[in-house]
């Protein structure tokens, strides 16, 4: 493994840091152990919510890049920090929906727990002082947040992504109920899928329980929230480490 001199800071965002490395096109991400929701608002710090969100979203990625779909994501450094291309992110937040919960409950008047038909994607404009508003794809391509052909790779990753990361998580009990990406472009302009994919950026419900699983529990103080994590976290590295066996 290459070794990669962690260097400058040249980004702190709420979740996690970026270093540059003496690569100009690589980056180190470290996982910090904070919780924000709300735009911010409810903030909390918990000792090893990084490195289990590391862990999984490192896991995750490795799966997906196994498959064929384009990430920034090269390797797992150590329990806080992956290396990965430097992209430039598209100001879009991409959120696909397979069961109702959440802001689009609020936002319609839907009721919790629909199963939808096919998938939901839909695109909010990263602002935080906006409050991330939700935007149409002519939104996005008529104030230049992504190109016709951009929309077009993003909604068909995005599409393949959510059946991947079904067939991983449902053979472990886990329901994949929505998540959000992020894409971001390399220094050759090539779109790739970038940022994180974890409990904080996923619902994950419990097949039999219906428990939750991921940051709802930090949202609405349902307590044991590192434990929901570590439960996702046992599932998938027991997945991992079953590989190949009968
Ligand atoms: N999400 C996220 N970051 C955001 C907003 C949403 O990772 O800034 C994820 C969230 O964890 C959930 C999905 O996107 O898995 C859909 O979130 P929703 O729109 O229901 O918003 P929320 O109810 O979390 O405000």
């Amino acid at each position: 493994m290459t070794v990669y001199a962690k260097k400058d800071q040249i980004y702190e965002g709420k979740a996690k840091k970026l270093f540059s490395t003496e690569d100009p096109d690589k980056t180190i991400i470290e996982y910090k152990d904070s919780f924000t929701a709300f735009n911010g608002e409810k903030r909390a710090e918990m000792s090893g919510k990084g490195r289990l969100n590391n862990l999984i979203s490192s896991e995750i990625f490795a799966y997906l890049s196994g498959r064929g779909v384009p990430l920034h994501f090269i390797e797992k450094l150590d329990d806080l920090r992956q290396l990965a291309v430097k992209v430039n992110i598209l100001p879009l937040e991409v959120v696909v929906r397979n069961i109702t919960t959440g802001s689009i409950c609020k936002r319609l008047g839907i009721p919790e727990g629909l199963k939808l038909p096919r998938p939901l994607i839909e695109f909010y404009y990263k602002d935080d002082a906006l409050g991330d508003p939700l935007v149409t794809e002519d939104h996005a391509l008529l104030f230049g947040w992504a190109a016709d052909d951009e929309i077009a790779a993003i909604k068909q990753i995005t599409l393949r992504v959510n059946l991947l990361m079904q067939e991983l998580f449902e053979p472990l009990g886990i329901v994949l109920v929505d998540f959000k990406l992020e894409f971001g472009k390399d220094s050759s302009g090539k779109l790739l899928l970038a940022d994180e994919i974890s409990p904080d950026t996923c619902r994950f419900w419990d097949a039999s329980t219906g428990a939750r699983l991921d940051k709802d529990r930090f949202r609405k103080d349902l307590g044991d929230v590192l434990g929901a994590y570590e439960e996702i976290w046992d599932r998938l590295s027991g997945a991992a480490g079953n590989k190949g066996r009968p």
